[in-house]
């Protein structure tokens, strides 16, 4: 049976390549973009179903390229510490988790991100229970790549994270053949190796022999802290991004997050090799990493996309705070006159799904892409600026999340009026306060 959706009467944010901003509507039919612009209800006959957007901006969803959905319901749990200590403390909630926790972790950071706008995400979640954050993804209806965190070796690693590198190349294979392309091809597997602090050689060698072998994409940290780069130095002679490149795992179906702290022959790797850096201004500022320089990675020719981390390093997960973050930081640093706020708008859809190779299919707001879409109420008080002001800035510098009134993935209604469609919030609020209760009790 086919579905049709006319959005009426907004202004579209096109993000085509000519940048176009139309005044007009959007016609969705079956999941997929058909017409758009100067689109009526009289020009297009009998529509299923038509949604008012005036005063609205229409854009394409926010694709975030680094997020741990396994530590939403870890938010405000460690507070005032780098990323060393963070991790440990993290690492030992990570470890208490039971399947009901954990997927109530993930339906909590669903109902975060699809309200703030954000209709796709690489996810990468703890050693254990991966299946839960598939079922709570497929349930809440957004687009994913997700995978189980990989780590075989570490001195800190708490016992419940432990894992051989078999098991963890076995336990990633299973979840591939259960979960690569499911939910009607909105839920994908991208194994992830943690980082190299926490993975041996051989395990990052045999995640790169598998990723080509089955075409998948490989989701992990890198130089994310100056201690992180001196002990790679000091193992291996290099610096994280050498060491990936050196086990086959960069290339452009690989995405780096932070990549903060990199030595001058990094840039040229990730250039020449295509890989994407995951950049995650707010985590790096809170566990005081450090600012990556994302003007010398553009200018070296490096993709880069946005990510919010996990909630406890941010603390939340809303693309727009994320863009305005990332614009400040980098106005700050990059004194010339460049246009940061629509290179972050950029980086927060089409980059992001150039990232995840899916490019032809989704990020921005053109005819035959699939439908992933959010409309934000432009009408309040904080972002008025006449008919004047231009839609990026707008949006980087004036916007919230809370504006996002309407998020459509693959042509399903999933927030409406602010309210999410499929999941009940309250509810999950409700029982994710319970299952951390029980999680710390279990973690004593
Ligand atoms: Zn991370």
């Amino acid at each position: 049976m086919s579905s049709s959706l006319l959005l009426r009467g907004g202004t579209i944010v096109t993000m085509n390549t000519k940048r176009e901003v139309l005044k007009g509507g959007v016609l969705v039919k079956d999941g997929v973009i058909t017409a758009l612009g100067d689109v009526t209800e009289e020009s297009l006959g009998p529509v299923e179903r038509v949604i008012d957007v005036g005063g609205y901006y229409v854009l394409p969803g926010f694709v975030q390229t680094h997020v741990h959905l396994c530590q939403t319901l870890f938010r405000g749990q460690v507070e005032h510490v780098g990323l060393g200590k963070w991790l440990e403390q993290i690492w030992s909630l990570e470890a208490a988790h039971d399947p009901r926790s954990m997927y109530c972790s993930a339906m909590l950071g669903c109902c975060e991100l699809l309200k703030s706008g954000t209709t796709c995400i690489l996810d990468m979640g703890s050693v254990h229970h991966e299946d839960q954050v598939f079922e709570a993804l497929s349930e809440s209806g957004m687009r994913a790549y997700a995978g189980k965190a990989m780590m075989d070796r570490g001195d800190s690693v708490p016992s419940g994270l432990k894992e051989s590198t078999r098991q963890s190349v076995e336990e990633t294979l299973s979840l591939v053949s259960r979960w690569h392309g499911a939910n009607g091809g909105r839920v994908h597997y991208a194994p992830a190796p943690r980082f190299m602090e926490s993975c041996s050689e051989e395990l990052l060698r045999i995640v790169s022999e598998k990723a080509h072998e089955l075409q998948l994409l490989v989701h992990t940290h890198a130089s994310e802290t100056e201690d992180e780069l001196s002990d790679c130095e000091t193992a291996h002679g290099m610096s994280p991004v050498a060491f990936l490149h050196s086990v086959g795992l960069t290339g452009k179906h690989v995405v780096l997050a932070h990549c903060v702290h990199l030595k001058p022959q990094d840039f040229r790797i990730l250039s020449e090799t295509q890989t994407k850096v995951a950049h995650c201004p707010s985590s790096n500022l809170k566990l005081s990493s450090g600012i990556a320089d994302v003007g010398r990675l553009l200018r070296s020719g490096v993709r880069v996309s946005l990510g919010c981390d996990g909630a406890p390093c941010n603390n939340n997960l809303d693309m727009i705070c994320e863009m305005r973050q990332a614009a400040l930081l980098q106005r700050y640093l990059n004194t010339d006159e460049f246009p940061w706020a629509q290179t972050f708008l950029e980086a927060a859809t089409l980059g992001g799904a150039e990232a995840l190779g899916l490019s032809s299919m989704i990020g921005s707001i053109e005819l035959n892409k699939r439908a992933d879409i959010i409309a934000l109420d432009m009408s309040r008080a904080h972002t008025f600026c006449g008919e004047t002001g231009e839609p990026s800035a707008r949006i980087v510098f004036s916007a919230k999340g809370s504006d996002v009134k309407l998020v459509i993935v693959d042509g399903e209604v999933l927030v409406e009026n602010g309210a999410l469609t499929r999941l009940d919030e309250k509810e999950i609020v409700a029982k994710s306060s319970e299952e951390l209760k029980k999680l710390v009790a279990r973690s004593d």
